[in-house]
């Protein structure tokens, strides 16, 4: 299932490139669209989001930005190179709902899309699953089992929410030591082992036999906890 419909609006192939890539590997679809007119032309096929370079070939990002918010609210996150602040308030001022200044890492923007769409969706910040056995709460930073709070670490608390955000996809330790460090790290992975077994001990009934993470043999982690609906 597709987490969402995304629109990259990049001039440059390489950027586009590699945010239309990371989006994939989170099960994004994304359409990129190298001038202004193409992306307005494509507006109409509907999307979740849409990330904007503000400097474009033919039009400036703050035009498209404007002509998109005159009917429509999808959420908009500008890519651009100024760092001053005077472009970020204006920018905010035409109605991006949020900013990411290049350099950037792929990851962080696409942290960004998810924090963005969450935000859009209100709700979505508190998951629950199980029929309400565990609920997490990702703007507080708070979990309960069984209605009562569990106390995590922040590095068990990124990794379960890593978890949480994609139920059923399997995990390998390097994987995982990327959501914990931000890179891949050889030799920390069998410390992810340790985190596992924290965080079972902290959220499963049973940890000889998990209802939220499981153990993949030699591959790793999946989170087979079951969303509840809305
Ligand atoms: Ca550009």
């Amino acid at each position: 299932m597709s987490s969402g419909r995304i629109l990259v609006v990049e001039d440059e192939g390489k950027i586009a490139d590699l945010v239309k890539a990371y989006l994939e590997k989170d099960n994004f679809s994304v359409t990129v669209a190298g001038t202004g007119q193409k992306a307005i032309s494509v507006l109409k096929e509907g999307f979740d989001l849409i990330i904007l370079d503000l400097m474009l070939p033919d039009m400036d990002g703050e035009d498209i930005c404007e002509t998109i918010r005159n009917d429509s609210t999808v959420p908009i996150i500008m890519l651009t190179a100024k760092s001053e602040e005077e472009d970020r308030i204006k920018g905010l001022g035409i109605g991006a709902d949020d900013y990411v200044i290049k350099p950037f890492s792929p990851r962080e923007l696409v942290a960004r899309v998810k924090a963005l769409l969450r935000r859009v969706k209100g709700t979505k910040e508190r998951i629950s699953f199980n029929e309400g056995d565990l609920i997490m709460d990702s703007s507080r930073f708070e979990v309960w089992k069984k209605k009562l709070p569990v106390t995590l670490t922040p590095t068990e608390f990124k990794l379960l929410q890593c978890f949480a955000d994609h139920p059923g996809q399997v995990f390998t330790r390097l994987q995982l030591v990327n959501v914990i460090l931000g890179y891949d790290f050889e030799g920390y992975d069998r410390t992810i082992d340790a985190h596992i077994k924290n965080i079972r001990h902290k959220i499963e009934d049973n940890q000889r036999q998990p209802t939220y993470l499981k153990t993949v043999y030699g591959v790793g982690y999946k989170f087979i906890g079951q969303p509840d609906e809305d």
